[in-house]
Protein backbone atom coordinates (compact mmCIF):
# COMPACT_ATOMS: atom_id res chain seq x y z
CA UNK A 1 0.00 0.00 0.00
CA UNK A 2 1.44 3.30 -0.76
CA UNK A 3 0.84 6.62 1.09
CA UNK A 4 0.17 9.97 0.23
CA UNK A 5 0.05 13.30 1.41
CA UNK A 6 -2.50 15.47 1.01
CA UNK A 7 -0.79 18.22 -1.01
CA UNK A 8 -3.76 20.97 -0.85
CA UNK A 9 -2.13 23.40 1.97
CA UNK A 10 1.52 23.05 2.70
CA UNK A 11 3.74 24.85 5.22
CA UNK A 12 7.20 26.07 4.11
CA UNK A 13 10.08 26.94 6.78
CA UNK A 14 13.21 28.70 5.78
CA UNK A 15 16.05 28.50 8.17
CA UNK A 16 17.20 31.95 6.61
CA UNK A 17 19.06 32.37 10.07
CA UNK A 18 19.73 29.56 12.52
CA UNK A 19 19.48 29.76 16.00
CA UNK A 20 22.23 31.63 18.41
CA UNK A 21 21.74 28.12 20.37
CA UNK A 22 22.51 24.14 19.76
CA UNK A 23 20.37 22.84 22.52
CA UNK A 24 21.38 19.98 24.00
CA UNK A 25 17.82 18.26 23.89
CA UNK A 26 16.91 19.87 20.41
CA UNK A 27 15.02 17.53 17.88
CA UNK A 28 15.99 19.86 14.80
CA UNK A 29 20.20 18.25 15.63
CA UNK A 30 23.09 21.45 14.62
CA UNK A 31 22.48 22.34 11.21
CA UNK A 32 24.98 25.20 10.51
CA UNK A 33 23.57 29.08 10.40
CA UNK A 34 23.24 30.48 7.39
CA UNK A 35 22.40 33.92 5.70
CA UNK A 36 19.62 33.34 3.17
CA UNK A 37 18.64 36.75 1.35
CA UNK A 38 15.73 38.26 0.88
CA UNK A 39 15.32 37.32 -2.98
CA UNK A 40 16.30 33.99 -2.04
CA UNK A 41 13.69 33.43 0.18
CA UNK A 42 11.21 35.18 -2.69
CA UNK A 43 12.70 32.86 -5.22
CA UNK A 44 12.00 29.76 -2.70
CA UNK A 45 8.64 31.01 -2.25
CA UNK A 46 7.58 31.03 -6.26
CA UNK A 47 8.93 27.71 -6.74
CA UNK A 48 6.44 26.42 -4.73
CA UNK A 49 4.14 28.55 -5.77
CA UNK A 50 4.72 27.70 -9.78
CA UNK A 51 4.59 24.12 -9.02
CA UNK A 52 2.24 22.29 -10.76
CA UNK A 53 1.67 17.92 -9.87
CA UNK A 54 0.84 15.83 -13.15
CA UNK A 55 -2.52 16.77 -13.44
CA UNK A 56 -1.95 20.48 -13.36
CA UNK A 57 -2.96 20.93 -9.38
CA UNK A 58 -1.53 23.78 -7.37
CA UNK A 59 -1.06 23.83 -3.97
CA UNK A 60 -3.99 25.49 -2.86
CA UNK A 61 -2.91 27.15 0.52
CA UNK A 62 0.95 27.99 1.38
CA UNK A 63 2.22 29.62 4.14
CA UNK A 64 5.81 30.93 4.38
CA UNK A 65 7.92 31.04 7.18
CA UNK A 66 11.50 32.88 7.64
CA UNK A 67 12.97 30.72 10.21
CA UNK A 68 12.51 27.41 10.90
CA UNK A 69 14.58 27.18 14.24
CA UNK A 70 14.81 30.61 16.73
CA UNK A 71 11.54 32.81 15.10
CA UNK A 72 13.34 36.55 14.94
CA UNK A 73 17.17 36.08 15.19
CA UNK A 74 17.49 38.16 12.48
CA UNK A 75 17.61 41.82 12.77
CA UNK A 76 15.08 42.43 9.81
CA UNK A 77 12.57 40.14 11.94
CA UNK A 78 10.16 42.78 11.53
CA UNK A 79 10.32 42.93 7.61
CA UNK A 80 10.66 39.53 7.22
CA UNK A 81 7.53 38.77 9.67
CA UNK A 82 5.83 41.43 7.22
CA UNK A 83 7.18 39.22 4.13
CA UNK A 84 5.77 36.24 5.40
CA UNK A 85 2.36 37.74 5.34
CA UNK A 86 2.94 39.11 1.86
CA UNK A 87 4.11 35.83 0.62
CA UNK A 88 1.88 33.39 2.02
CA UNK A 89 -2.02 32.84 1.00
CA UNK A 90 -4.49 34.50 3.35
CA UNK A 91 -4.26 33.70 7.11
CA UNK A 92 -1.63 30.85 6.67
CA UNK A 93 1.46 33.29 8.03
CA UNK A 94 1.47 32.44 11.86
CA UNK A 95 3.06 32.80 15.35
CA UNK A 96 3.53 30.35 17.87
CA UNK A 97 3.90 30.30 21.84
CA UNK A 98 7.61 30.96 20.23
CA UNK A 99 9.71 33.90 20.43
CA UNK A 100 13.18 34.86 20.04
CA UNK A 101 14.28 34.30 23.69
CA UNK A 102 17.96 35.57 22.65
CA UNK A 103 16.03 38.67 20.88
CA UNK A 104 14.06 39.12 23.78
CA UNK A 105 17.14 39.65 26.31
CA UNK A 106 19.53 41.15 23.80
CA UNK A 107 16.83 44.09 21.96
CA UNK A 108 14.70 45.81 24.61
CA UNK A 109 12.41 46.83 22.06
CA UNK A 110 11.35 43.58 20.46
CA UNK A 111 9.11 42.68 23.45
CA UNK A 112 6.44 45.71 23.01
CA UNK A 113 6.88 44.38 18.87
CA UNK A 114 6.25 41.20 20.02
CA UNK A 115 3.21 41.91 22.19
CA UNK A 116 1.33 42.93 19.45
CA UNK A 117 0.86 39.60 17.98
CA UNK A 118 -0.83 36.76 19.21
CA UNK A 119 -0.42 34.13 20.95
CA UNK A 120 0.43 36.77 23.96
CA UNK A 121 2.51 33.86 25.15
CA UNK A 122 6.33 32.66 25.07
CA UNK A 123 7.86 29.54 26.26
CA UNK A 124 11.30 29.54 27.89
CA UNK A 125 13.24 26.88 28.57
CA UNK A 126 15.28 25.49 31.20
CA UNK A 127 17.89 22.87 32.25
CA UNK A 128 17.83 23.15 35.84
CA UNK A 129 19.82 26.09 37.30
CA UNK A 130 22.48 28.51 35.74
CA UNK A 131 25.38 25.92 34.85
CA UNK A 132 22.49 23.19 33.53
CA UNK A 133 20.94 25.63 31.39
CA UNK A 134 23.99 27.13 29.88
CA UNK A 135 25.29 23.45 29.21
CA UNK A 136 21.77 22.48 27.74
CA UNK A 137 21.43 25.15 25.23
CA UNK A 138 25.49 25.46 24.74
CA UNK A 139 25.53 28.60 25.31
CA UNK A 140 27.15 30.97 28.02
CA UNK A 141 24.72 33.27 29.81
CA UNK A 142 22.26 31.22 28.30
CA UNK A 143 19.90 30.85 32.11
CA UNK A 144 20.87 34.77 32.32
CA UNK A 145 19.04 35.49 28.82
CA UNK A 146 16.23 33.30 30.31
CA UNK A 147 15.82 35.15 32.92
CA UNK A 148 16.15 38.65 31.48
CA UNK A 149 13.57 37.03 28.67
CA UNK A 150 10.98 36.12 31.55
CA UNK A 151 11.16 40.00 32.89
CA UNK A 152 10.96 41.62 29.42
CA UNK A 153 7.90 39.52 28.76
CA UNK A 154 6.08 40.12 32.16
CA UNK A 155 6.80 43.89 31.51
CA UNK A 156 5.17 43.71 27.95
CA UNK A 157 1.80 41.96 28.93
CA UNK A 158 3.18 38.38 27.59
CA UNK A 159 2.97 35.45 29.97
CA UNK A 160 6.71 33.27 29.84
CA UNK A 161 5.56 29.58 29.98
CA UNK A 162 8.61 27.92 31.48
CA UNK A 163 9.54 24.69 30.13
CA UNK A 164 12.11 22.47 32.72
CA UNK A 165 14.09 19.34 31.09
CA UNK A 166 15.22 16.96 33.72
CA UNK A 167 18.22 15.19 32.87
CA UNK A 168 20.49 13.14 35.50
CA UNK A 169 22.72 16.41 35.79
CA UNK A 170 20.31 18.98 37.59
CA UNK A 171 18.51 16.14 39.68
CA UNK A 172 19.99 17.43 43.10
CA UNK A 173 19.42 21.79 42.24
CA UNK A 174 15.30 21.26 41.10
CA UNK A 175 13.98 22.47 45.03
CA UNK A 176 16.42 25.28 44.06
CA UNK A 177 14.49 25.82 40.65
CA UNK A 178 11.35 25.43 42.28
CA UNK A 179 12.88 28.27 44.66
CA UNK A 180 13.24 30.41 41.99
CA UNK A 181 9.59 30.21 40.50
CA UNK A 182 8.78 31.93 44.10
CA UNK A 183 11.44 34.21 44.04
CA UNK A 184 10.57 35.69 41.09
CA UNK A 185 6.60 35.44 42.48
CA UNK A 186 5.75 34.58 38.98
CA UNK A 187 2.15 32.95 40.09
CA UNK A 188 1.17 36.79 41.15
CA UNK A 189 2.93 38.96 38.37
CA UNK A 190 1.31 36.64 35.50
CA UNK A 191 -2.29 37.18 37.42
CA UNK A 192 -1.53 40.42 37.47
CA UNK A 193 -1.30 40.73 33.58
CA UNK A 194 -4.42 38.66 33.54
CA UNK A 195 -2.67 35.53 32.96
CA UNK A 196 -1.64 32.04 34.25
CA UNK A 197 1.84 30.99 34.91
CA UNK A 198 2.40 27.83 33.60
CA UNK A 199 5.79 25.69 34.22
CA UNK A 200 5.92 22.22 32.87
CA UNK A 201 8.08 19.19 33.15
CA UNK A 202 9.24 18.87 28.87
CA UNK A 203 10.03 15.21 27.73
CA UNK A 204 13.68 14.87 26.14
CA UNK A 205 12.32 13.59 22.14
CA UNK A 206 15.95 11.14 21.68
CA UNK A 207 16.17 12.14 18.73
CA UNK A 208 18.45 14.85 16.53
CA UNK A 209 20.84 16.37 19.09
CA UNK A 210 18.65 14.64 21.89
CA UNK A 211 19.71 11.00 21.04
CA UNK A 212 23.11 12.21 21.93
CA UNK A 213 21.57 12.71 25.85
CA UNK A 214 19.65 9.64 26.30
CA UNK A 215 21.95 8.34 28.63
CA UNK A 216 21.41 11.03 30.98
CA UNK A 217 17.74 10.44 30.75
CA UNK A 218 16.22 10.04 34.25
CA UNK A 219 14.94 6.46 35.06
CA UNK A 220 12.48 5.36 37.40
CA UNK A 221 14.43 5.23 40.83
CA UNK A 222 15.27 9.06 40.12
CA UNK A 223 11.28 9.75 40.21
CA UNK A 224 11.49 10.33 43.63
CA UNK A 225 14.14 13.20 43.75
CA UNK A 226 11.62 15.27 41.82
CA UNK A 227 10.39 17.41 44.65
CA UNK A 228 6.22 17.13 45.53
CA UNK A 229 5.95 21.04 45.26
CA UNK A 230 7.12 21.30 42.15
CA UNK A 231 5.05 18.52 40.74
CA UNK A 232 2.15 20.40 42.44
CA UNK A 233 2.95 23.62 40.52
CA UNK A 234 3.35 21.98 37.11
CA UNK A 235 1.30 21.60 34.49
CA UNK A 236 1.14 18.17 33.71
CA UNK A 237 3.06 16.49 36.65
CA UNK A 238 4.85 13.75 35.43
CA UNK A 239 3.17 12.95 32.45
CA UNK A 240 5.31 14.10 29.88
CA UNK A 241 8.33 11.77 31.52
CA UNK A 242 6.40 8.66 30.38
CA UNK A 243 7.10 5.29 31.72
CA UNK A 244 10.35 2.89 31.37
CA UNK A 245 11.30 1.41 28.97
CA UNK A 246 11.00 -2.37 30.30
CA UNK A 247 7.23 -1.74 30.32
CA UNK A 248 6.71 -0.12 27.06
CA UNK A 249 8.74 -2.81 25.53
CA UNK A 250 5.94 -4.94 26.47
CA UNK A 251 3.15 -3.64 24.69
CA UNK A 252 5.21 -2.51 21.81
CA UNK A 253 6.65 -5.74 21.18
CA UNK A 254 2.99 -6.91 20.50
CA UNK A 255 2.22 -4.42 17.89
CA UNK A 256 2.13 -5.31 14.34
CA UNK A 257 1.24 -1.70 13.33
CA UNK A 258 4.10 0.66 11.95
CA UNK A 259 4.83 3.84 13.79
CA UNK A 260 2.86 5.77 11.09
CA UNK A 261 4.28 9.27 12.33
CA UNK A 262 1.86 12.09 10.62
CA UNK A 263 1.71 15.49 11.31
CA UNK A 264 -1.89 17.80 10.72
CA UNK A 265 -0.32 20.54 9.50
CA UNK A 266 2.04 19.72 6.53
CA UNK A 267 5.07 21.25 6.56
CA UNK A 268 8.11 21.37 5.15
CA UNK A 269 12.08 22.43 6.44
CA UNK A 270 14.62 24.39 4.15
CA UNK A 271 17.84 24.40 5.42
CA UNK A 272 20.82 26.83 4.76
CA UNK A 273 22.57 24.72 2.15
CA UNK A 274 18.73 24.16 0.27
CA UNK A 275 18.23 20.64 1.97
CA UNK A 276 14.73 20.08 2.15
CA UNK A 277 13.39 17.64 5.25
CA UNK A 278 9.71 16.73 5.80
CA UNK A 279 8.98 18.37 9.32
CA UNK A 280 7.45 14.77 10.72
CA UNK A 281 10.76 13.54 12.32
CA UNK A 282 14.47 14.68 12.65
CA UNK A 283 16.32 16.62 9.68
CA UNK A 284 18.83 13.53 8.72
CA UNK A 285 19.22 11.75 5.34
CA UNK A 286 17.49 8.96 6.05
CA UNK A 287 14.59 11.56 6.12
CA UNK A 288 16.09 14.18 3.44
CA UNK A 289 13.73 14.81 0.64
CA UNK A 290 16.27 16.19 -1.49
CA UNK A 291 18.08 19.21 -2.21
CA UNK A 292 15.97 22.78 -3.76
CA UNK A 293 19.12 23.55 -5.54
CA UNK A 294 20.11 20.26 -7.53
CA UNK A 295 17.33 17.70 -7.33
CA UNK A 296 14.76 20.78 -7.96
CA UNK A 297 10.65 21.44 -6.54
CA UNK A 298 8.93 18.97 -8.50
CA UNK A 299 11.24 15.80 -7.44
CA UNK A 300 10.77 16.79 -3.96
CA UNK A 301 7.45 17.80 -3.61
CA UNK A 302 6.61 14.27 -5.10
CA UNK A 303 8.56 12.78 -2.84
CA UNK A 304 7.24 14.25 -0.31
CA UNK A 305 3.65 13.39 -1.50
CA UNK A 306 4.67 9.58 -2.33
CA UNK A 307 6.33 9.23 1.24
CA UNK A 308 9.77 8.03 -0.92
CA UNK A 309 12.48 8.62 1.56
CA UNK A 310 13.70 5.74 3.37
CA UNK A 311 12.32 7.38 7.03
CA UNK A 312 8.86 7.60 5.25
CA UNK A 313 8.87 4.05 4.04
CA UNK A 314 9.51 2.14 7.59
CA UNK A 315 6.95 4.65 9.22
CA UNK A 316 4.20 3.35 7.06
CA UNK A 317 5.65 -0.45 6.64
CA UNK A 318 7.86 -1.93 9.50
CA UNK A 319 5.83 -3.31 12.18
CA UNK A 320 6.70 -1.55 15.64
CA UNK A 321 7.10 -5.00 16.94
CA UNK A 322 10.20 -5.67 14.41
CA UNK A 323 11.94 -2.28 15.92
CA UNK A 324 11.13 -2.90 19.80
CA UNK A 325 12.77 -6.31 19.60
CA UNK A 326 16.08 -5.19 17.35
CA UNK A 327 16.66 -1.73 19.62
CA UNK A 328 14.40 -2.02 22.97
CA UNK A 329 16.34 -2.86 26.18
CA UNK A 330 14.15 -5.20 28.15
CA UNK A 331 16.34 -4.07 31.13
CA UNK A 332 16.17 -0.27 31.33
CA UNK A 333 14.08 1.85 33.24
CA UNK A 334 14.76 4.80 31.34
CA UNK A 335 11.56 6.92 31.33
CA UNK A 336 10.18 7.28 27.98
CA UNK A 337 6.90 8.82 26.55
CA UNK A 338 5.77 5.74 24.30
CA UNK A 339 6.15 7.63 20.59
CA UNK A 340 9.48 8.70 21.93
CA UNK A 341 10.60 5.35 22.59
CA UNK A 342 9.40 4.32 19.02
CA UNK A 343 10.90 7.53 17.70
CA UNK A 344 14.38 5.92 19.44
CA UNK A 345 14.35 3.06 17.23
CA UNK A 346 13.50 5.10 14.59
CA UNK A 347 16.83 6.60 14.87
CA UNK A 348 18.52 3.96 15.58
CA UNK A 349 16.74 2.31 12.59
CA UNK A 350 18.13 4.86 10.57
CA UNK A 351 21.73 4.99 11.75
CA UNK A 352 21.86 1.39 10.72
CA UNK A 353 20.44 1.93 7.46
CA UNK A 354 23.18 4.97 6.75
CA UNK A 355 25.79 1.96 7.62
CA UNK A 356 24.18 -0.26 5.18
CA UNK A 357 22.77 -2.73 7.53
CA UNK A 358 19.10 -3.95 7.16
CA UNK A 359 17.00 -5.27 9.29
S1 LIG B 1 15.58 23.94 20.74
FE1 LIG B 1 15.09 25.87 19.76
S2 LIG B 1 16.54 27.33 20.63
FE2 LIG B 1 17.34 25.29 21.04
S3 LIG B 1 18.75 24.84 19.33
FE3 LIG B 1 16.73 23.98 18.80
S4 LIG B 1 15.75 25.58 17.63
FE4 LIG B 1 17.46 26.56 18.72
Amino acid sequence: MSYRFDLSNLGVMVDMAGCPNRCRHCWLGSHRNGHLSVSAFRNISEQFRNWRDENGMAIKELGFFSWWREPDYRSDYKELWRLEQELSSPGCAQRFELLSTWRLAHDKDYANWAAALEPKACQVTFFGMEDNTDWGMRRNGAFMDQLTATERCLSAGIVPRWQLFITKRCLNELDEFLRLIYDLNLFKRCKKIGRKFEVFIGGIAPEGNGYEIDGLRPDESDLNLIPKELLAVSREGLAMLGQSESKLLKELAESDTPPNIYVNSPCLAINADYDVYPNIAEPTEWWRLGNLKTDGIDRILKRYRDEATPGMSINRTLPTSVLAKTYGDPNSKKLYDKSDLITRFMHQWGVDYMKGKVI
